[in-house]
């Protein structure tokens, strides 16, 4: 295996390691990633003995140019070269307490080491020492476990994950960006084992849904989460998607299956992380607004309005960024259905000029969520609803070029009406400046400040004000 270790880093690592007659390797997902051939700059190394003394050693054989960090509390030490990040920690041993993730930690050996890694292909070490350099230590046939794709836990999964809940959710995101499979006792212990889940902090939990939802296909572990119980736990919202119910023989789509299809289409798009969420979210206020209307059969009336205020709860409860992030996703959930609609009616000028206002700059995501939104099976539609957003698409961009809508600015301002008519700062101000915007959105006058001026007279006119007297 020493084809895998080219780096002069390694050699030098091996010859400190000797020096200081101490077992080492490298072991993780460095060792992983090497056998799926993913790129990595993060190395482990694990040494039976001080990993602090270990590396110190290799910093100052590395010179000037290396920065060396220890973690006393923790009993490791980082060696940064270049791009390069290496982690030294002794050989550990970990024994669990019920309510914590916390472990209670003593030195041990490379196998106690291996014993404590999650995964079986997470648990691969490659020996640095010279007279073994690039041996592969590998007791729980990770490497078997790697060409099969399978996810297993080295021990009983059920004290695996017991232990360390985290590894559940490991588990999934591990099979969602390498695209393997739980082994089936695995993913029966994260079923039984779900609700300890609960000890987990939200970022932790958060990190990974993150993790997942970068993937190519992040369907594959909303999946995973669904059927191990997990989804109900950490987005209950999600989960309430799911099922298709028929009445008087009319039925709806199962919006969780749909809500997966729009989120992996979006993906071969973008790598916009919220422009993702936006698709995970779309229609997140479907199950609050479900009714059966015996003339119009089931209909969501106001989702997109009732799915825009849920956010807020849902980005609060998973610590995600409360920010303008989360504002970004609520735009993007409120708005999704008006360019279908659009699409749907007659395309006018005014609608779309009302469009780029509300969307913004943010106008291009919402047409790839919009066109991420159509799954639908009958490949008529699809093409008529597609050759129709080519068709909003021109539109948009022929009113953006004419009347600039995008970063709209009110050509006149509050103060340049408050100075004309001799106003105090009032609502009469903010009804002027109001008709102005419709009167432009609405294409009776152009997006110019001399024309929004003459028509301020106007309207300022139809409310009995005339420029330098007061408002009475
Ligand atoms: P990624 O960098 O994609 O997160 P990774 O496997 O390199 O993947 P790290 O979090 O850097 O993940 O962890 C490095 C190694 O430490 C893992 O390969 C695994 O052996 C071990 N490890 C990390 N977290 C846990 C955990 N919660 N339980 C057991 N072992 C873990």
């Amino acid at each position: 295996m020493q084809e895998y270790l080219q780096d002069k880093i390694f050699q030098i690592i091996s010859t400190a390691a000797d020096e200081q007659q101490k077992e080492c390797y490298v072991i993780g997902g460095y060792v992983r990633d090497i056998f799926l051939k993913r790129d990595s700059k993060d190395i482990d190394v694990v040494t039976v003995g001080s990993g602090i003394e270990l590396a110190e050693a290799v910093a100052k054989k590395l010179g000037k140019k290396a920065i060396l960090t220890v973690f006393k509390n923790f009993g490791t030490a980082q060696v940064k070269n270049f791009d390069l990040e290496v982690e030294f920690v002794g050989a550990r041993k970990e024994s669990y307490q019920r309510n914590s993730r916390k472990p209670i930690v003593e030195n041990g050996t490379l196998e106690d080491d291996q014993n404590r890694r999650d995964f079986t292909i997470n648990a691969l070490a490659l020996c640095l020492n010279k007279e073994r350099f690039g041996e592969l230590i590998d007791p729980f046939n990770g490497l078997t476990d790697l060409n099969n794709k399978v996810l297993r836990t080295p021990l009983n999964p059920d004290i695996t994950f017991s232990d360390d809940p985290l590894r559940m959710m490991r588990g999934i995101r591990f099979a969602t960006q390498l695209n393997f499979n739980l082994e089936i006792n695995t993913f029966e212990a994260i079923s039984r084992n779900k609700s300890r889940i609960n000890i987990i902090s939200k970022e932790r939990i958060a990190d990974e849904l993150n993790k997942i939802m970068k993937s190519d296909k992040p369907s594959k572990g909303f999946i995973l989460l669904e059927k191990t119980g997990l989804l109900e736990i950490i987005l209950p919202e999600v989960l309430a998607l799911k099922g298709a119910e028929t009445r008087d023989g009319i039925g709806h789509k199962d919006n969780f299956y749909h809500t997966l299809a729009v989120l992996d289409g979006i993906c071969e798009k973008t790598d916009n992380l919220w422009l993702r969420w936006s698709a995970l979210l779309h229609d997140i206020g479907k199950p609050r607004t479900k009714r059966f209307d015996n003339r119009l059969g089931w209909t969501f009336h106001n989702h997109n309005y009732i799915g825009e205020k849920m956010i807020p709860e849902i980005f609060h409860k998973l610590k995600l960024p409360t920010n303008d992030k989360m504002k970004y996703v609520q735009k993007m959930v409120s708005l999704h259905m008006r360019p279908i609609v659009l699409s749907e009616d007659e395309v006018t000028d005014s609608a779309v000029r009302r469009l780029l206002f509300d969307a913004g700059n943010d106008i291009d995501d919402l047409m790839t969520l919009c066109e991420a939104d159509i799954t639908s099976k009958n490949p008529e539609k699809v093409k008529r609803y597609k050759s129709n957003f080519q068709l909003v698409r021109k539109k948009l961009k022929e009113i953006e070029e004419k009347d600039r809508i995008r970063n709209f600015q009110p050509p006149v301002s509050g103060t340049e009406i408050m100075e004309t008519f001799n106003l105090p700062a009032c609502s009469v101000v903010g009804d002027i400046k109001m008709r102005i915007k419709d009167a432009i959105l609405d294409g009776i006058i152009p997006n110019e400040h001399e024309a929004a001026k003459n028509y301020m007279y106007k309207i300022a006119e139809e409310f009995g004000i005339k420029s330098g007297t007061e408002l009475k």
